[in-house]
């Protein structure tokens, strides 16, 4: 340890000790808290809540379908809204059950169904294994339960499109015309998409019942982003904490990706977090971009980690070469490292036609950056560099038990040798 981390240290406690505390309650700014109003929504809300209004008067709503980009608050909405309508028909007697299933974890046909008999199980006693029935035979299991008494069951199906690309639609055909079926209860499905195509992949009569009514929501402006995070951070900071310019700076940068108020409460969030790491007592501009940075790393994480096992050993091969001071790197290169790589894994190597493909990819995500440069008469080349720190990648390789075996291999500078 060098002196001046030492310092550092000694130091800690008192900075810790001096600093004034950033978040009075950080768990406003988690995705899944419910706020007790939804500035920019009321029309929506609005809209949702004359749809289902039907129920307190004993008759069946249409089946909604809802969709909006990514952070447009769909599903905050939609649960605010349901909430609602059932403290309401409580006060009116009207039995109401609302079931919410995310089909982004809950993804398969059988699931969705088997969820649903489920929900009901305290008062039915029936409860259906997550695997191994006939399909039909969990549907007619299904109907009996909800069937047991005059109801009614709202069913909302989140992140919708995940489940119909995955499974189909054949879930969305049953559930939107199971009243035909029922003699006492009467359901309604409220399905969310995020992907706006997604009415493309369904069938055109499951695709009318589902959209009885359509719910659209556009995606914010930075104006409205800084309404909604200013009513965050009223309960998330003590007050003067946040500089001026902070919630301008986070709603600027999150308008700019399709107006997704997620990615304005993560900035949010994040530039605090970072304020609060360094002992500062405010947060400022500085810790926003930085936040940035950190959110985008952090992304980027994630993308390596789901890399296929090929394009991580190219991966690794132009880590070694940056470790060894020797990028930028052109394609021959990164390929000569790589096949060594691929002996010690006792993979058989691709041809060095199908690594610059994969060079072109891993550059189309970001991670590497690859310039094609004219070298004069000897034609054109590719410049290769790293856009991820070494160390980051490394990081996610260590938990990885497919190339960890490369993890240990060094890599012997000038004679471009593994030993
Ligand atoms: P979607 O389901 O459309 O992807 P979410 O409903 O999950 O979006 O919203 C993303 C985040 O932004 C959540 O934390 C949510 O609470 C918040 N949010 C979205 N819209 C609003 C709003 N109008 N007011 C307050 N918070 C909102
Ligand atoms: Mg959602």
């Amino acid at each position: 340890m060098n002196e001046g981390e030492q310092l550092h240290l000694d130091k800690l406690f008192e900075r810790l000790l001096k600093a004034r505390k950033i978040f009075k309650n950080k768990e406003v700014l988690r995705h899944s808290y419910t706020p007790r109003d939804l500035p920019h929504r009321h029309e929506q809300i609005e809209t949702l809540a004359q749809i289902l209004v039907p129920v307190l008067r004993g008759e069946t709503p249409s089946n909604i379908f809802v969709y909006g980009k990514t952070g447009t608050g769909k599903t905050v909405t939609v649960k605010f809204v349901t909430e609602e309508l059932k403290k309401i028909s409580k006060k009116y007697n009207i039995p109401v059950d609302v079931i919410y299933i995310n089909c982004e974890i809950v993804d398969t046909h059988y699931r969705v169904l088997a969820n649903i008999v489920n929900h009901f199980k305290h008062e039915t006693g029936i409860e259906v294994p997550l695997v191994g029935w006939p399909t039909d035979e969990v549907y007619a299991k299904l109907k009996q339960v909800i069937d047991m008494k005059e109801r009614f069951v709202i069913i909302v199906l989140d992140e919708i499109d995940k489940l119909v690309k995955k499974s189909g639609d054949e879930v969305l055909y049953s559930l939107t015309r199971i009243n035909t079926e029922l003699k006492r209860a009467k359901v309604s499905v409220i399905g969310i998409s995020n992907d706006l195509k997604f009415k493309e992949y369904l069938d055109p009569r499951v695709l009318s019942s589902l959209s009885e009514e359509e719910v659209v929501f556009p995606p914010y402006d930075a104006t409205q982003l800084r309404d909604i995070l200013t009513q965050r951070a009223e309960e998330a900071f003590y007050p003067g904490v946040l500089d001026e310019s902070v919630i301008p700076l986070c709603a600027a940068l999150a308008a700019r990706e399709h107006g997704d108020a997620r990615k304005a409460l993560d900035l949010l969030r994040v530039a605090g977090e970072i304020a609060e790491r360094e002992g500062a007592s405010k947060v400022t501009e500085k810790h926003v971009w930085k936040a940035q940075e950190k959110i985008e790393q952090d992304m980027m994480e994630e993308v390596i980690k789901t890399l296929p096992l090929q394009s991580k050993v190219l991966l690794y091969a132009i880590v070694l070469l940056d470790e060894n001071g020797e990028l930028p790197a052109n394609t021959g290169e990164v390929y000569s490292v790589y096949r060594e790589l691929c002996e010690h894994l006792d993979l058989e190597p691709l041809t060095q036609r199908r690594i610059s493909d994969l060079i072109n990819e891993l550059d189309m995500l970001g991670i590497i950056n690859a310039k094609v440069v004219s070298k004069g008469r000897y034609g054109r080349t590719k410049e290769i560099r790293l856009n991820v720190t070494p160390y980051k990648i490394r990081n996610v390789f260590r938990y990885d038990y497919t190339i960890q075996p490369l993890l240990t291999i060094s890599f012997e500078s000038g004679q471009r040798r593994l030993i």
